[in-house]
């Protein structure tokens, strides 16, 4: 056959029955507005850039773009640069779980640490059970593996263990539980201290791997830090994904993975596997950044910029918004998760309504539920809005919402 000889509608190849999961994401369609200046988007989730420790990366880079520091530039452990991993076991130690720079793999971001989850442990048709809502970036990563999903409800105490036992009692061979314990994407709650026990006892009657994500973890603006699962954990069948990306800068695109030495050496495989390692220059500097700067003296700048913009935005919604509109209240992270009444369609609202009246943007829900999608909740973002907007848009939003639900 010549090329171009064949039908309209028959691609130039043949694409893997796995391509038939992965699409373009409502997200990306969102994030485009974030380009738009005119527009007051709530939308994206990224950190605010006017936090990021500029100067003191400039200052790491130039030391190592140095002949001295030629291996910086050289390939390296594909389980990552050894000092960065040491100091990042050093920092889960502190925080409940003890660990050797053996028990750490670095990796691209937390996002790495879900696509490399998914192809340790899902074939197709295997069982991921989430919350519901949760990441839509998690069910992106998993899509390729062509999981089914048993989602379980989550309230303001986060994933709701009652309603997990019975998932699993239905769903008995299901392969992973992925949750995020703190400030969920996208709800912004966390969940309790007798839930996580309990989700540990109930992964461990059923041999199920637990996939722990954290990025949001270090972004706590109310309250005491509660244990990670993996500090739970008694079998090691916790991984456990934490990240750079809030704390420091997404750019550099570090994360890391812990887990038992069995897991973990199989994941390391895999990443292996994927991308060989990480970049070294990012990982050298990230160290280097790590020994010289006092990064927790760095989140606790970073803590009361967001701690305000979150009380700006509840407070406004306190004040604007109709009484049948429900939000969380998050003790951290980025997210406040909105509930209209049953009935009301976020997105069509946006696209006809807040868009093009008030030029305002936020994620419909729907695209959060892995399974049912409901269509009257939506995501907001206080990270990156400035006071003045935020407030315009939030006061926009409410005095369009009064208009339509009265
Ligand atoms: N998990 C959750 C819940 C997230 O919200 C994000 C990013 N926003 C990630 C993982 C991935 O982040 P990164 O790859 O930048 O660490």
């Amino acid at each position: 056959m010549t090329a171009g000889s064949g039908s309209a509608t028959r691609p130039v190849v043949g694409y893997a029955n796995r391509m038939s999961r992965v699409r373009p994401s409502a997200i990306r369609e969102l994030l485009r507005h974030g380009t738009d200046p005119e527009i007051i988007s709530f939308g994206g989730g990224y950190p605010d850039p006017a936090l990021f420790p500029v100067e003191e990366l400039h200052r790491v880079y130039a030391d190592l773009l140095t002949p001295a520091h030629a291996a910086a530039l050289q390939y390296t452990a594909s389980n990552g640069l050894p000092q960065l991993r040491a100091q990042v076991a050093e920092r889960l130690t502190r925080d409940g779980m003890p660990a050797t720079a053996d028990d750490v793999l670095i990796i691209q971001g937390g996002q790495q640490g879900l696509d490399l989850a998914a192809k340790l442990v899902i074939d197709a048709g295997d069982v991921i059970i989430t919350e519901d809502p949760t990441f839509l970036g998690a069910l992106i990563a998993f899509a390729p593996t062509e999981p089914r999903y048993a989602p379980v409800r989550s309230d303001a105490d986060g994933l709701d263990t009652d309603d997990l036992a019975e998932v699993l009692a239905t769903h008995p061979d299901a392969k992973m539980i992925y949750v995020v314990p703190d400030f969920a994407n996208p709800t912004g709650v966390t969940m309790s201290l007798p839930r996580r026990r309990r989700l540990i006892e109930l992964a461990n009657a059923y041999g199920v791997l637990v996939l722990e994500d954290t990025p949001y973890r270090q972004l706590r603006y109310d309250g005491e830090s509660l244990p990670t699962l993996k500090s739970l954990d008694t079998e090691g069948r916790v991984l456990h994904l934490g990240s750079f990306s809030k704390i420091l800068a997404p750019g550099l695109r570090l994360g890391w993975a812990s887990a038992s030495p069995e897991i973990l050496e199989r994941i390391a495989l895999l990443k292996l596997a994927a991308d060989t390692q990480n970049s070294t220059l990012n990982m050298a500097a990230t160290s280097a950044y790590l020994q010289r700067y006092d990064i927790d003296a760095h989140i606790a700048d970073v803590l009361p910029v967001y701690r305000h913009k979150r009380d700006l935005m509840l407070a406004t919604m306190a004040d604007v918004f109709p009484a049948s509109v429900d939000f969380t209240r998050p003790d951290g992270g980025l997210f406040v998760w909105l509930t209209f009444p049953e009935g009301f369609d976020a997105g069509t609202f946006m696209a006809e309504n807040l868009l093009p009246e008030a030029k305002v943007a936020y994620v419909p829900g729907a695209t959060f539920f892995p399974v049912d999608h409901q269509p009257h909740h939506a995501r907001v973002s206080f990270s990156g809005v400035p006071d003045e907007r935020l407030v315009h848009g939030i006061t926009a939003l409410g005095r369009l919402l009064r208009r339509e639900l009265g």
